[in-house]
């Protein structure tokens, strides 16, 4: 069942056509990773899903409900019922710096779910647990690696319990050896069947937790497969361009 609909997605900035026509589907527990060149449109694609970038024509479900609806947006209310089902973690973390570790976390669940102080520490001690940092919870943002940072900004976007995690090249911005600890996080999010889209350019890293790669250039999505379709037997001349590059 398909917990993501995207149909005839366009966007553009000013006279850049930056999304062609895209459509694909998510289905429900799939990990999908996107890859492409750069200013191919992935940022873009994803920050659409969760409405930080309007698009000018085409449509956006999200379990069942429409985001947008061939260029029609719904209603602020639906909107943010749902974008609060999706959680997104940035490259560059995007954690608030005068919030400690706990206070980032709690910060969301508190104020825009309204939840209980003693739920929203349970869970976010419970979520630190999980990403490795149950030490870390009194620190703030600057006296952590790269690494803690953005498995801290996974932890923060699990305490929404999103449906739905998004990834924006979440390694780009780390040192090579800080990589591991947060693509095992994710890749234990995806034992767990945590529907994600992962745009990342460690390729290694998409064959191995992908169910799915989409393949992006130019504002299209030129090819999509299972990581052996598209990494073995790329259709396209793009494709196999594109990984000659990048393997
Ligand atoms: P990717 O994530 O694949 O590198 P992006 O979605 O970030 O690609 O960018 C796609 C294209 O859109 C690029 O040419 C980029 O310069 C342009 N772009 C992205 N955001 C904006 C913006 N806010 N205003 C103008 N151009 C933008
Ligand atoms: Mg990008």
């Amino acid at each position: 069942m398909a917990i993501i609909e995207v149909s005839h997605m366009k966007k553009s900035f000013g006279p850049l056509d930056v999304l062609k026509d895209v459509s694909f589907d998510i289905q429900r527990n799939e990990v999908v990773a996107v890859i492409g060149p750069s200013g191919s449109g992935k940022s873009t694609m994803l920050r659409s899903l969760v409405h930080l970038e309007e698009i000018n024509g085409g449509s956006i479900k999200v379990q069942d409900q429409y985001l947008v609806k061939d260029g029609a947006y719904s209603a602020p209310k639906q909107i943010k019922t749902i974008t609060s089902r999706m959680g997104m973690v940035f490259q560059h973390f995007n954690l608030f710096p005068h919030l400690t570790v706990q206070e980032n976390l709690a910060l969301a669940p508190k104020y825009v779910k309204k939840e209980s102080k003693d739920e929203v520490n349970r869970r976010g001690t419970a979520l630190l647990q999980k990403v490795g940092l149950a030490d870390k919870a009194g620190v703030y943002p600057a006296n952590l690696s790269g690494g803690q940072k953005q498995r801290v900004a996974i932890a923060r976007a699990l305490m929404m319990n999103p449906d739905i995690l998004l990834f924006d090249e979440p390694t780009s911005a780390l040192d090579p050896e800080l990589t591991g600890e947060v693509l095992e996080v994710i890749k234990q999010l995806a034992r767990e069947n945590m529907t994600m889209i992962i745009v990342t350019h460690e390729m290694g890293f998409a064959r191995d937790v992908a169910d799915r790669i989409l393949f992006m250039d130019h504002g299209q999505v030129i090819e999509s497969g299972t990581p052996e379709q598209i990494f073995y037997h790329p259709k396209t001349d793009r494709t196999r361009e594109f990984l000659n590059r990048a393997m």
